[in-house]
């Protein structure tokens, strides 16, 4: 704990979790008896968190880089420690005169610019914040002094700006009259972070405040505001940038270009509330602490307070009695809502939600009450909770998977640097497949062949007896590379022996590995990435000959039916690691001819090529299992699911704490930075082992539970969620002799269409309440046929209530199916049940509208009467109405005598001409066309 408990970081931490609690107990943890009133210790944390000093000695390292350079400029001031680093100052009264008078007697002098120089923080600016009250004159806080690192001291900001405005110390701003700017100076405030230009925020900003607002209260209190002001221009943050950039920095003009300055009117605004948030707490103040309300949520993990929390949410008792609050992603908002319909705990949820009224307007709480109760029974049983069968039919993971690679890129998000990376390798073939045969045959042979170091046209012919299509020699030496570049592959055959003594039931590959960066630099992350990319290669290389001759004859002639690979991962944020951590090095990766080639060749899995758009499928081959956990299944953990807990609930695996956080998912960055502050050499590779131990043990953990997920929940996982083929995948690519435009303009209408598909499964196949209250499907009530001549029929139906809010209107086709009829798949036998709305008239006193369809053959009666897997009758079924989607502009882009192929608009060189002038591509490439002649249209479209 910090001994002055009043400083910039309170300040900051409120600013993220906007937690009251959090901010209350954060003032009060020096001189507790003058906030709140109740005699009992805050509970601490259970596990002290890492604490590191690293990405303090980075931060003083680029300050110290920064400096290098200012201090060249004229008016600098500043101290030098032994080392040449420059060092703190003492900022008192006096000096502030000098300054002044330097200021003023030298002309020439635009400016002062002190770096590192410490003032006191004045009382002035805490007895404001304070005030007295019930004899208690004391500050009930404890503040050090400040330091930012760059003071600007002069008035060459002046001609910048038409106004020149001052804060002052009671926090009101005023425009400086022009008859003082003589004799006044104005004040700026820069601080140095070590942090990307994106990642500049209110937060950063915050500290820059507390800074402007204590100078303020000082100038007041010493009386020197007649001699300096603080402007409210001019200040900001000046963030992390390379050598090459910060060897631009000639003049203060440079200098400021590269700040990120302060808007004032937002982030004052934030400053003000929390400060008037602060003095309200101390006003109220001693209260109990209970009395404050606590704003759980995710990064509740990382609060000091978290265990404190928790017991005031009745943690210590049983789960039924624990407060609704601690239910997992259960927001503020939704709490509140909860708690206002008189519910209090999670016992009260699970037994009561049901009798909760569905209004006729759309709640935010609607949609998550069938979750809610499964997530509050998980907690009240202690164990999993799945959905009811037929409830759900998710699209999240497949049902079956043959070829899986599950991986996990770890990153630290204060310097953007993925850390860790690996990938785990699991094949495994049901013996009810119709390939598993084969699969148990080929990889007994190569088990042999490798045990016996037999020759490559050995293996080939027996390989051959084997399969349907013929394994050519070349194919058969280059698998036989990948294994053994791979090494440490396993292979368990079926029948062999187990630990435990029982014969194996399936033959599995296994392959695992992980790989850890060394260092923090650019360089350093190259190297990795680059290492990343040829093991992926061959992985991907390996499964791609498993895929290709592991087959059966496939339905059509000419057509195989084999495994196909598919990734998992934990978290979207793995997957953005591993995205963005490729295009930070892509220039890098284009350079390195070798590593370009393989990056081309496992970036389809990815993205399809570096055009930047995402695969149309990519749903359909990488899975993110947490995303299935969270949206299906009851856990009982709170806060957040974590695949750490939910593996210790499932699987009865154990994880470190010192690695794996409770409420969070990804590892605590911090033991990466033990390894870096390491000087010790086996001590260093000590902890490189442990990272590396500790990334297979996530990856092989998450394979796991998705197995778990796969069994024990099949049923809720739709029958037609299976994972897309590499031809499917391949097919969206247009052929290479199109240009960059073709290609991006065509992947991008895919991408839409199969997005909004995605979307119209989703709402399909989830609980339809769920789909009620996002306003995206409708309950149908009296459900009536009529007939229409005599092969014709119409419906005639109403939409109450809620589901009168979807969003349709006359001439929309939307499908009309019973609840049984959900999981149906989205092909040509869908069609039947499609309908066209004729018209809909409002009736107020059903609150609710009266639609009929427009005519159509299609008697949904009667082949619901014909469902041999439906034996209710159509009037006592459940029916609904969901919307409808057609990706119809793809097919008008290409596809027979579609807009691409028409005029050579898709091979034009002037389209390749064009994207080359876009930049589309991150390799930039352009030829010489074969002729000089355009069609017209092609002229119009690339080059008008
Ligand atoms: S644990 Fe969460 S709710 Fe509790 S004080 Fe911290 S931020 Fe607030």
């Amino acid at each position: 704990m910090d001994l002055n408990n009043f400083n910039k970081q309170l300040l900051t931490r409120y600013t993220e979790s906007e937690c009251k609690r959090q901010l209350f107990l954060d003032l009060a943890q020096i001189k507790p008896e003058l906030w709140y009133i109740d005699n009992r210790a805050i509970e601490r944390i259970r596990h002290e968190r890492l604490q590191n000093k690293f990405l303090k000695d980075l931060g003083n390292k680029f300050e110290q880089k920064v400096y290098s350079h200012l201090v060249r400029y004229i008016g600098v001031k500043y101290n030098v420690k032994d080392n040449g680093e420059v060092d703190e100052t003492y900022l008192n009264p006096g000096i502030f005169e000098q300054f002044y008078d330097e200021l003023i007697k030298n002309t020439n002098l635009d400016d002062i610019i002190l770096l590192e120089f410490q003032y006191e923080t004045p009382e002035y600016f805490f007895k404001k914040i304070f005030p007295p009250k019930n004899n208690v004159n004391e500050i009930p806080v404890n503040f050090g002094e400040q330091r930012p690192d760059i003071i600007i001291i002069g008035n060459s900001f002046n001609k910048k700006k038409k106004k020149v405005v001052e804060l002052l110390s009671d926090g009101t701003t005023r425009e400086v009259p022009k008859s003082e700017i003589s004799t006044r100076f104005g004040i700026s405030i820069i601080d140095v972070k070590n942090i990307s230009e994106d990642h500049i925020g209110k937060k950063q900003f915050i500290e820059i405040l507390y800074y402007l607002w204590t100078l303020a209260s000082y100038l007041k209190e010493h009386n020197l505001d007649e001699k300096f002001f603080v402007r409210i221009d001019f200040n900001g943050i000046f963030p992390q940038y390379s050598e090459d950039i910060l060897k631009t920095l000639h003049s203060l003009d440079d200098f400021l270009d590269l700040t990120i300055q302060l808007h004032w009117e937002q982030t004052h605004q934030v400053f003000l509330d929390i400060i008037q948030k602060i003095k309200k707490l101390w006003l109220k103040a001693p209260i109990p602490i209970e009395s404050t309300p606590v704003n759980i949520q995710a990064s509740c993990g990382y609060c000091y307070f978290i265990e404190d929390c928790k017991k005031t949410l009745g943690i210590d008792s049983e789960p039924c009695d624990w407060s609704l609050q601690l239910i997992p992603y259960t927001s503020f908002s939704i709490a509140q809502q909860l708690l206002s319909l008189g519910f209090k705990t999670i016992g009260d949820v699970s037994a009561n939600i049901g009798s909760i009224k569905i209004g006729n307007t759309p709640e935010p709480l609607y949609a998550e009450l069938p979750l809610l109760k499964l997530k509050a029974l998980a907690l009240i049983n202690k164990q999993v909770v799945n959905p009811q069968q037929g409830e759900i039919h998710t699209y999240s993971i497949p049902r079956f998977t043959t070829i899986s690679i599950t991986f996990a890129i770890e990153k630290d998000p204060v310097n953007e640097r993925v850390y860790a990376a690996g990938f785990y390798v699991d094949m495994v073939v049901s013996g009810k497949s119709p390939f598993g045969g084969i699969f148990n045959n080929w990889w007994k042979i190569w088990k042999d062949g490798l045990n016996s170091n037999k020759k490559p046209k050995e293996i080939q012919a027996k390989l051959n007896k084997n399969l349907i299509r013929p394994l050519p020699l070349v194919e058969v030496e280059q698998f036989l590379y990948f294994l053994k570049k791979l090494k440490t592959i396993i292979i368990y055959l079926k029948g062999d022996k187990t630990k435990s003594g029982q014969p194996r039931k399936t033959t599995e590959i296994i392959y695992q590995f992980a790989i850890i960066n060394k260092g923090h630099t650019n360089e350093e992350e190259i190297n990795f990435t680059k290492h990343i990319i040829k093991k992926l290669y061959t992985i991907f290389e390996l499964c791609n000959v498993v895929e290709n001759y592991i087959v059966t004859d496939g339905y059509k002639a000419g057509t195989y039916y084999g495994p196909t690979t598919s990734l998992f991962y934990w978290s979207k944020r793995q997957l953005n690691n591993f995205q963005s951590m490729l295009e930070r090095n892509l220039n890098s990766i284009i350079d390195d001819i070798d590593v370009w080639g393989k990056y081309l060749a496992i970036i389809s899995y990815f993205t399809p090529s570096d055009s930047e758009v995402a695969h149309p499928y990519q749903h359909k081959k990488l899975f993110n299992v947490q995303d299935f956990a969270e949206t299906i299944l009851g856990f009982p953990s709170i806060i957040s699911y974590t695949w750490h807990e939910i593996a210790k609930i499932v699987k009865k695996i154990n994880s470190s704490n010192k690695f794996w956080v409770q409420h969070f998912n990804y590892m605590d960055f911090n033991n990466w930075y033990l390894m870096l502050v390491e000087d010790d050499i086996p001590e260093k590779k000590n902890f490189r082992s442990e990272l590396r131990r500790q990334v297979m043990h996530k990856i092989r953990t998450i394979n796991q539970l998705r197995k778990v997920f796969q069994i024990e929940s099949r049923y809720v996982i739709s029958k037609h969620a299976r994972i897309i083929s590499k031809e499917e995948i391949r097919r969206v690519i247009l052929p290479t002799d199109y240009h960059s435009i073709a290609q991006v303009w065509y992947l991008f209408s895919k991408l839409t269409g199969s997005m909004e598909e995605m979307d119209t499964e989703h709402f399909r196949t989830i609980y339809p309440e769920f789909s009620i209250a996002k306003l995206a499907a409708a309950k149908v009530s009296n459900l009536i046929i009529r007939q229409s001549g005599v092969k014709k029929v119409y419906y005639e139906f109403q939409m109450k209530g809620l589901s009168s809010n979807m969003k349709i209107r006359a001439n929309d086709r939307v499908l009309l199916i019973p609840n049984e009829k959900r999981d149906m798949s989205a092909n040509r036998r869908m069609e039947p049940w499609k309908v066209s709305i004729e018209s809909m008239e409002w009736l107020s006193h059903i609150n609710g509208y009266k639609v009929i369809t427009k005519e159509t053959s299609a008697d949904l009666f009667d082949m619901v009467k014909k469902d041999k897997e439906i034996p209710e009758s159509p009037e006592d079924l459940d029916w609904y109405l969901y919307p409808t989607y057609i990706d119809a502009w793809s097919k008008k882009l290409y596809g027979k005598n579609a807009l691409l192929q028409r005029y050579n608009m898709g091979r034009s060189w002037l389209g390749s001409r064009l994207s080359y002038l876009w930049k589309i591509r991150s390799k930039q490439e352009l030829f010489w066309p074969e002729n000089w002649t355009f069609s017209a249209p092609s002229v119009y479209l690339y080059a008008p």
